[in-house]
């Protein structure tokens, strides 16, 4: 859905994007992470047409941003770090005027906000002046007027700052949903273990640099390949055999209690071996897929690219 070759970005004095090429997959949701100042803002700023690169090319669903913004803007929703809202208006006036800027026809504009008010469980605050609303209405406010024109690709600078954390477990909510409808989300944030509750990607970013691009393990359904978690709660020497025997399965790590390995196969794959646990007589006290901690993952590859941090 967004492919980016060799961009290179300056602002006076200060390269900010140094040779960015990267890849995000259609219907993924990437979380875009970097420390202070890696160049995440302007790397959303130059895909959102908002910035003008020093060389290198941007595509979205095929087409070029620098050449084509006007056309880009109109599949694209954008949501700034630091966005404004008209405080005087209403929220469905809030929602209408975006609607209207974002060149949606007057006949649609009322279905549109009935819509997305009704996304952003905003239904009931539709007459409330948006300056009234608390932090966490604003935010879902703002991301309606980024989302009004039904947009493939959604851009979210920052979006769950300031939030508690009940707003920020509904924003998870709502960006799983938006990924269900097909929308690809590109997210960043500093706060990397609400971003592992619905990202499928990790981009990470670091003095202008992409040190890293990939799929997160466990993060899609109809993945071939899961790494399963498994606890005895009676210690069997039969365990490691038993495991390394079956086909599909590849150890990590095991000992007579507990397993780590990787299962090929869907989830039919995954309870029929859980069922054959049980009935060659092994104690099972858990038997989990275990989906990759993105902050763990990211301090590791920050860990083993030190170069890269003083560069
Ligand atoms: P943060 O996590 O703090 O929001 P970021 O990863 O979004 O940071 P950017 O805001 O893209 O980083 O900034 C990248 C680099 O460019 C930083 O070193 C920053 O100081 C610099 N920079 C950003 N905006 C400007 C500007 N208008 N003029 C000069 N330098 C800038």
């Amino acid at each position: 859905m967004i492919e980016i070759s060799n961009l290179t970005f300056d602002y006076p004095g200060h390269r900010a994007l140094d040779d960015v090429s990267l890849k995000v997959q259609s219907g993924s949701v990437t979380a875009l992470v970097g420390p202070n100042g890696a160049g995440k803002t302007t790397l959303m700023r130059c895909i959102a047409g908002l910035e003008s690169p020093l060389s290198g090319t941007i595509h979205v669903a095929g087409m070029d941003v620098i050449e084509k913004p006007r056309e880009v803007h109109r599949i694209m929703g954008y949501l700034s770090d630091f966005f404004g809202l008209y405080q005087e208006l209403t929220v469905a006036q809030c929602l209408e005027y975006a609607a209207a800027s974002q060149g949606l026809p007057s006949n649609a504009i009322h279905d549109a906000i009935i819509l997305t008010a009704r996304q952003l469980d905003l239904s009931d605050r539709l007459q409330q002046i948006s300056g009234s609303l608390s932090r966490g209405l604003r935010q879902r406010l703002a991301i309606g007027q980024a989302i009004i024109h039904g947009p493939k690709v959604l851009l979210l600078d920052e979006p769950a700052s300031g939030l508690d954390p009940e707003a920020r477990a509904s924003l998870a909510m709502l960006f799983r949903q938006l990924q269900t409808s097909g929308m690809t989300l590109l997210v960043s944030s500093h706060i990397l273990a609400e971003l592992d509750e619905y990202s499928t990607h990790m981009l990470s970013l670091r003095n202008g640099r992409v040190l890293e691009n990939r799929a997160i393990s466990g993060s899609q359904p109809a993945i071939a390949q899961r790494r399963i978690r498994l606890k005895l709660s009676l210690a069997d020497a039969r365990l490691v055999d038993w495991i390394a025997n079956k086909p599909g399965a590849t150890i990590i790590k095991a000992d007579a209690e507990n397993a780590e390995f990787d299962l090929q196969g869907d989830l039919s794959v995954q309870s029929l071996l859980l069922r054959e646990l049980v009935i060659a007589g092994f104690q099972v006290a858990s038997f989990a897929e275990h989906k990759e901690n993105l902050q763990q993952s990211y301090l590791q590859s920050v860990a083993a690219n030190p170069i890269a941090s003083h560069s």
